[in-house]
């Protein structure tokens, strides 16, 4: 049988294509196509005024940028992260010669469980690595008095927070530094991109050589660094799309509302939390589903919804560390919620060119399918 539709799990937003050439049509003229030219220094700034935050260091993709926040901050030894993440996550600790050490996460939002934090900390630990993960602020406040009790730095993957606020505070505000990344799957992009965003001092100085090879002049290599800048045509996309992401996020505010009411008497079936004082940027929805309860589990639900041409995806799973690469290390991390987790959950589709109808259909097939048992 034929769906009569498709959904993929997200679509990359794409603004008018005039908007797009109008915006890179200067870079004819000034032959500058990457190394912190015009449109660069333009989206920083821009940046900065839409989030209201001091500092920011764009990157070609949010990886890199995290990778460059964990050499700039010097760490050694063991760093506490979350196992319920993208790889990119763990990969950035451990390119960097560092272990991680993975915390359990809480069955709500799906974040490191901040109450299990200390229990991990040895003479070796110098960092916490925490994720916003589907945008769901972590315990921030918490986290900062275990840092300042231990004297450990905190860096937050906000890969999916972009623009989010508690108490009408940027996101960013806490932790050493953040993560943002401008990835076409996120819910603001520059096709691929990222940024740092941070208030400590001296840091922007650093993060701009490790991004250019650590070259500070004609004759002058100070440090070893890598290639991680944004170029001119990432530059202009992120610029254009600043002028739609406040309407994206509406959007997609409007079928966040829609699944919680047309999803929320299924048994079995979690959705996502809201906490008060937080403004989300409804990056993800993930549905958690309990198989006893729902008497149907993941693996069927992901099949069936396939044949009606909604396209979910298993994320996260499998567990950063039961991937074939850390299995042999950490394959046997006590995290138990995270692994749970990981085998019930489901992103179904979210992306602010859905309408009305199309919400429906794609309730009215989760609720057939769920309720089929
Ligand atoms: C997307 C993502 C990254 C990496 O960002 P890129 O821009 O794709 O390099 C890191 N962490 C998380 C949680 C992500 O979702």
């Amino acid at each position: 049988m034929k769906p009569e539709k498709k959904y993929p799990v997200t679509r990359s937003f794409l603004p008018p294509q005039e908007e797009f050439i109008l915006a890179t049509k200067a870079i004819w003229n000034t032959h500058w196509l990457t190394n912190q030219g015009p449109l660069h220094q333009e989206f920083e700034q821009a940046l900065k005024t839409h989030l209201g935050i001091p500092e920011v260091t764009l990157f070609n993709n949010g990886h890199l940028a995290l990778d460059v926040a964990i050499k700039a901050l010097n760490l050694t030894g063991e760093v506490i992260t979350t196992p319920y993440s993208f790889a990119s996550t763990t990969h950035a600790i451990v390119m960097n010669g560092l272990a991680p050490v993975f915390c359990d996460i809480k069955p709500d939002d799906h974040t490191i469980n901040e109450e299990l934090i200390e229990s991990l900390i040895s003479p070796r630990t110098s960092a916490i690595l925490a994720v916003h993960v589907y945008g769901n602020p972590c315990a921030v406040q918490a986290i900062e008095a275990i840092a300042k009790r231990h004297g450990l730095m905190v860096i937050y993957d906000a890969a999916h927070a972009f623009g989010e606020t508690i108490d009408d505070r940027p996101i960013t505000d806490w932790g050493d530094i953040s993560m943002y990344s401008f990835h076409a799957t996120k819910v603001f992009h520059s096709i691929e991109g990222g940024a740092l965003v941070y208030a400590m001092n001296g840091l922007r100085r650093r993060f701009d050589l490790l991004k250019n090879f650590g070259i500070t002049g004609p004759e002058t290599v100070e440090d070893v660094g890598l290639n991680a800048k944004m170029n001119e045509f990432q530059a202009a996309m992120g610029l254009v799309n600043l002028r739609y992401i406040a309407d994206e996020i509406a959007e997609r505010q409007k079928v966040f509302e829609h699944y919680q009411s047309g999803l929320s008497t299924i048994p079995g079936l979690q959705l996502p939390v809201r906490k008060p004082g937080v403004r989300y940027n409804n990056s993800y929805y993930p549905v958690v589903i309990d198989p006893e309860l729902a008497g149907i589990n993941r693996e069927e639900v992901f099949t069936a919804l396939e044949n009606y041409g909604i396209h979910t995806r298993k994320y996260f799973y499998p567990l950063i560390p039961d991937y074939d690469c850390y299995r042999q290390n950490y394959g046997s991390a006590h995290v138990p919620v995270a692994r749970q987790t990981a085998s019930r959950v489901l992103t179904i589709p979210m992306y602010g060119s859905l309408d009305g109808n199309d919400c429906d259909y794609i309730v009215e097939h989760i609720r057939r399918v769920m309720e089929r048992r």
